[in-house]
């Protein structure tokens, strides 16, 4: 007799492959389980077997070396019919369900004793069932009966366990995939934030620091010079008739100049000092440390620098202001040092440009101390 399909036969398949259990390689611990039932049953075979859609693989065989057999001409195809309790079949030669079947009639050895129990889901759907098999009729006591069924509540266990581990092996190498996305993620973001804050500080044009950044180090200048009672020296500049420089020879060239200003002031700097193009045509220097005679010495090495570079076609040349703050008092602030070098700076330019001015500080005068060419 051919075995009926059962009526939740979509949604047993759907928990079947659900379990990850179809053709997986043999595994001890199953076949721990069909060695024992064999032994407590006495008989020649024991399996541990799963209806798939056309056939039953058996996940473990102690007795016999079976992979698969077709669905319906399987024990188990009858057995999953009755998922409420183990299927029993002493002699298949007297029972309607299996008198036929090719296993019993043709088969050598045949089937004729077949004891299985249900393997069933936490949701009872039969899977298969775990049976122990003989090639002559026989009986099992209440026992042996119970020991079976006890195994096939193993089995089942063991495949939904098997599943569970898979599954968190599965969220683990997943998770380990994403975090390692999410550290190459994060170690770009963490260059471009430092990239960013770098160009954020940074004049495109000159390299140099730009007005903001200058603004900042100054306040920090101004407090750790103060706390130490250091001096704090700023040195301004401005180059001298840059505007028709531009005019004449195009805003590519001016910008070729600013480049190779910028240069010279990087050249001649201490990595204490800090330089920014403070504006258009207008540097700065903050030299922490510096007192008003070593800015004036800076001051002259970028005059005799910008004397010697090569600006052509123009004729560069810049002026300076200098002031200093020898040492910052608490009541001094950075606008106060900034107004005195742009005072000089000033001086510098009505002075006749390519020059040096330096406040005085408290005195307030300016003295222009050197002019462009004319040594100290
Ligand atoms: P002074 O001697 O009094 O400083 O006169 P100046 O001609 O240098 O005039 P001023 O400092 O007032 O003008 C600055 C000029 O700088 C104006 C503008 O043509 C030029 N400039 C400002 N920014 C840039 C820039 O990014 N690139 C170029 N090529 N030129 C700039
Ligand atoms: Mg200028």
């Amino acid at each position: 007799m051919q075995p009926a399909i059962p009526d939740n036969e979509d949604e047993r398949l759907e928990a079947l492959r659900g379990l990850d259990i179809l053709d997986t390689p043999p595994d001890e611990s199953f076949d721990d389980l069909t060695r024992i039932a064999r032994y407590i049953a006495g008989t020649p075979l024991a399996l541990i077997g799963l209806i798939d859609a056309d056939r039953e693989w058996f996940k473990s065989v102690d007795g016999a070396n079976l992979e698969e057999a077709e669905r319906g001409q399987t024990f188990c195809a009858h057995a999953i019919l009755t998922p409420d309790r183990a299927t029993y079949v002493p002699d298949a030669r007297e029972d309607p369900r299996f008198a036929d079947n090719p296993n019993v009639v043709d088969a050598d050895p045949p089937t004729i004793f077949y004891y299985g129990a249900p393997l069933l889901t936490s949701e009872g759907l039969p899977l298969g069932s775990l049976c122990v098999v003989d090639h002559r009729p026989r009986t099992l006591d209440a026992e042996q009966r119970s020991a079976i069924d006890a195994l096939a509540r193993q089995a089942m266990r063991l495949i939904e366990l098997n599943q569970r581990e898979g599954q968190l092996r599965r969220e683990e190498e997943e998770r380990e995939v994403i975090l390692a996305h999410l550290e190459h993620r994060n170690q770009e973001l963490e260059a471009l934030a430092g990239e960013l804050r770098v160009r954020a500080d940074t004049d495109k044009l000159s390299r140099l620091g730009n007005r903001a950044a200058f603004d900042a180090r100054l306040e920090e200048d101004l407090v750790l010079t103060r706390e130490h009672e250091s001096p704090l020296s700023l040195v301004l500049l401005d180059l001298d008739r840059f505007k028709p420089c531009n005019d004449r020879f195009g805003h590519q060239v001016g910008d070729r100049v600013i480049r190779t200003f910028a240069d010279i002031l990087r050249s001649i700097s201490r990595p204490t000092d800090f330089i920014a193009r403070y504006g258009g045509d207008e540097f700065a220097i903050i030299l922490p440390l510096a007192d008003r005679r070593a800015a004036a010495d800076v001051a002259r090495r970028v005059l005799e620098a910008v004397e010697a570079a090569d600006f052509s076609p123009c004729d560069t040349r810049t002026s300076v202001g200098v002031a200093s703050l020898e040492p910052p008092r608490r009541d001094d602030s950075g606008d106060d040092l900034l107004r005195q070098a742009d005072e000089a700076l000033y001086a510098a330019k009505a002075a006749g440009r390519g020059c040096i001015a330096v406040s005085g500080g408290e005195t307030d005068t300016i003295r222009v101390v050197e002019r462009s060419g004319e040594g100290a």
